[in-house]
């Protein structure tokens, strides 16, 4: 990929605009007890009109704004973004803009025995693959789908066989996976493969987010301590989100996404495009800025340059910095699998 002259704009707190993640649609095969419960998002549930997606040519061409305005990293998401129509397609365009310098989807992996090597031709290079538990009835019922744990070790193979770099995303919530952490840790560290641990968070407001429900990174970590021995990894790039550790004696990580416990937005650099083509700054904006409409009504690009580059300046977000009981009973907060996490 070609380098490009570069904007350099920040927010209000001095954050640069990096990366951003783009979901592309908010369906999805799964009902993940804490993103979209069963309950609530059912066979009524009223989804996204295909006109109101961004099409693919809308989708790559803020993508090049965005880039233009500091963007190194594009991370593809939704619901499940698989089931969009010709992903790899939508990958293929956004590979080939100037000053990319990295493209990366995150999954629940169900898909990927189908796509996975069309995906890596296309030119993608990294993958984040949603496993929680390696136990099919837990796995199911967490799911929401009663999908056993086989299909998604499928599309783990099938990744690994097209040469993508993968982590395994899992989040842990009290009382229903926390008693899987050895379980996930020991199948990662066998299979080379990165896992995450993710703090449940305060998305959206389906899922019934408790506090008490939250496993932190210091509760992980001095249970994966009686097993493992491992150290801390030094942070490859300012704003990385993860803090890694390394298995001692081998060049296997895994780390911790601590949005409730160490909240890291002071140097959050992320904005987020929903799959209807709203900019949020924040995960937990309430409301995005319409940019779909905005290109519809005829915008040039200098125009949505502007547009952007003034959204981005006014950003002050710092929600998990800032919360407490009341900031999250009185936020009205815009769903996860709308904007993809
Ligand atoms: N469907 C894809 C998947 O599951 O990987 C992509 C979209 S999903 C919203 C992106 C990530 O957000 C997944 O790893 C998922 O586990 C995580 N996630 C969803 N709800 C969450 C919550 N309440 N707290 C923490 N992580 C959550
Ligand atoms: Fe679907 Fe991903 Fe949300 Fe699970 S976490 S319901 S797989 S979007
Ligand atoms: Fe970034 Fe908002 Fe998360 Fe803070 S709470 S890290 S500003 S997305």
């Amino acid at each position: 990929m070609k380098n490009v002259t570069k904007q350099q704009v920040k927010d209000q707190l001095g954050r640069p605009l990096r990366d951003i993640r783009i979901s592309v649609i908010d369906r999805c095969n799964f009902r993940c007890q804490y993103c979209m419960p069963a309950e609530l998002f059912g066979p009524d549930y009223a989804f996204l009109p295909k006109s109101e997606l961004l099409t693919y040519e809308e989708i790559t061409r803020l993508a090049s704004i965005f880039i233009k305005l500091g963007v190194e990293k594009i991370r593809l998401t939704g619901g499940e973004p698989l089931l969009r129509k010709d992903l790899p397609i939508l990958v293929e365009m956004l590979s080939k803009i100037n000053g990319l310098k990295d493209i990366a989807l995150t999954t629940n992996g169900v898909l990927l025995p189908k796509y996975a090597s069309q995906l890596k031709e296309a030119g993608l290079e990294r993958i984040n693959i949603s496993l929680d538990s390696l136990n099919d009835e837990l796995f199911g019922e967490i799911n929401g789908r009663n999908v056993g744990v086989g299909p998604v070790l499928q599309g783990i193979e099938a990744a690994k066989g097209a040469g993508l770099r993968i982590k395994i995303n899992m989040v842990v919530k009290k009382g229903l996976n926390d008693s899987e952490i050895i379980q996930m840790a020991t199948y990662c560290k066998e299979q080379n493969l990165e896992l995450r641990f993710i703090e449940y968070m305060d998305v959206g407001s389906t899922n019934g987010w408790m506090m008490e429900d939250v496993v932190t990174k210091q509760q992980i970590y001095e249970i994966l301590k009686e097993h493992f021995e491992f150290e801390p990894v030094e942070a490859a790039y300012y704003g990385e989100v993860a803090k890694r550790y390394r298995y001692k004696g081998t060049d296997i990580n895994f780390g911790f996404i601590t949005s409730v416990s160490e909240s890291f937005c002071s140097t959050c650099t992320r904005a987020r495009l929903s799959a209807n083509g709203q900019i949020f700054t924040c995960l937990f904006n309430g409301n995005g800025h319409n940019i779909r409409d905005f290109i519809r009504s005829g915008a040039t690009d200098q125009d949505v340059e502007e547009r952007i580059k003034g959204i981005w300046n006014h950003r002050s977000d710092r929600y998990s910095d800032e919360r407490t009981e009341e900031t999250r009973i009185a936020r009205k907060k815009i769903e996860m699998s709308y904007i993809g996490g």
